[in-house]
């Protein structure tokens, strides 16, 4: 039983990802799964142990505090923060044993004091700019002289040189193709002085469709949640959903002609109808443009969003001599009988992405983590409510 809404983490689901995209990879290519933004919305600390068990090389994270939290799980797997730090967050990404991103040698210069500070060596990813004009510096001459600052220091370890695509879920392949060689060119200079330098460059898109993209590392971080990075079907690259949605119904009412639901009264009935109302809403990141577009499941069906989304309910429209009762268990991601509700789906009527609805669950939604296999939730009885 459970509060309101709960989202249920399938680990054994993530377990398979994970073993998945590692079997598309070359002998001795790194999978790195990029675990930001508390695992794309699935809840950090399960999912780091989760992918760690499933045969991660090294673990990624946007921030240095992400890190932290991971090396409280993983004592022993290497870590690697990508984002931009701020001075006062190196020392928390080297106290995590994590590697760093690295661009500009002011940066570089603070690390090496701070590492050094602390007695201890910290492995530096030069990062290239080679078209996603967001981070990372995209003079080539540039980049290997902080490699030379990284690999003379006694406290910093070259570790590799990295860049990252802008379009590589795009059918169109010529600037992926394009960025992809800047690095391989740039990292053969390298490796002319520094053999042992590694490149990583593939997000989850350039993973599934170009080998060629994988260098000695991938990063993978929407696919391994079993989201698809083409905003298609998941299945369609043997991926497995990780995250579904779950609230209960919470009132049943019947509605005549022209009672309206929410606020706004954006929804009234056409004709006689039941409508349920669910205690989930935009407090818990069911996002109001899902007003009257989106859909629920609930015994096995689907049903329309009716009405406004508010913060703590929504309602939905179940049809005249509806059987749907109070406490019956309503799915807004995940399946239920036969009919499924992806990510991707939701993703469409809101003009967004797969990975903006389920980051864009709140933290008042539990996460719940559970196992492939796992004995199912009772349905929620409806005389315990
Ligand atoms: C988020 C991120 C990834 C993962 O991208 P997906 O499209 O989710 O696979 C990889 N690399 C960097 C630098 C990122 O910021």
């Amino acid at each position: 039983m459970y509060e309101r809404a709960e989202a249920r983490i399938d680990l054994g689901a993530l377990r398979h990802n994970c073993r998945e995209l590692k079997s598309r990879l070359a002998g001795g290519v790194e999978l790195c799964p990029v675990l930001k933004a508390d695992a794309y919305g699935h809840g950090a600390l399960h999912c780091v142990s989760a992918v760690a068990e499933a045969g991660a090389d090294r673990i990624a994270f946007a921030t240095a505090s992400e890190a932290v939290l991971a090396r409280s799980v993983v004592p022993d797997v290497p870590l690697l923060v990508l984002g931009a730090l701020a001075p006062a967050e190196i020392e928390m990404a080297i106290s995590a044993r994590a590697d760093v991103a690295a661009w500009e040698p002011g940066f570089i210069a603070t690390l090496a004091d701070q590492a050094a500070a602390a007695g201890l060596v910290v492995g530096v990813h030069v990062k290239y700019d080679t078209g996603m004009g967001r981070l990372g510096t995209t003079d080539p001459e540039l980049v290997l002289e902080l490699a030379r600052t990284a690999a003379a220091h006694p406290n910093l370890r070259l570790a590799a040189i990295w860049t990252h695509f802008a379009t590589a879920d795009e059918e169109d392949t010529t600037f992926r193709d394009l960025q992809r060689d800047r690095l391989a060119e740039l990292g053969e200079r390298a490796r002319r002085e520094f053999p042992e330098v590694k490149l990583h460059a593939a997000n989850s898109a350039g993973l599934i469709a170009d080998p060629a993209s994988h260098f000695d590392m991938v990063r993978p971080g929407v696919a391994i949640y079993g989201m698809d990075p083409f905003g298609e079907d998941p299945a369609d690259h043997n991926l497995r959903p990780v995250l579904s949605l779950h609230s209960w119904v919470a009132s049943v009412k019947d509605f005549a002609p022209g009672m309206s639901a929410g606020y706004g009264r954006t929804w009234q009935a056409e004709h006689a109808t039941r409508v349920a109302a669910i205690p989930i809403g935009y407090g818990d990141g069911v996002r109001r443009g899902l007003s009257n577009k989106g859909e629920v499941l609930i015994g096995g069906r689907r049903h329309p969003i009716s009405g406004t989304v508010s913060m703590d309910n929504i309602t939905a429209d179940l049809g005249p001599g509806s059987k749907v009762r109070v406490g019956d268990e309503v799915t807004l991601i995940g399946s239920q009988g036969g009919e499924t509700i992806l990510a991707e789906q939701v993703a469409v009527p809101l003009g967004t992405i797969n990975y903006e609805v389920t980051c864009g669950i709140s933290p008042r939604v539990p996460r719940v983590g559970r196992d492939e296999g796992a004995a199912k939730e009772p349905r929620p009885g409806s005389g315990s409510r």
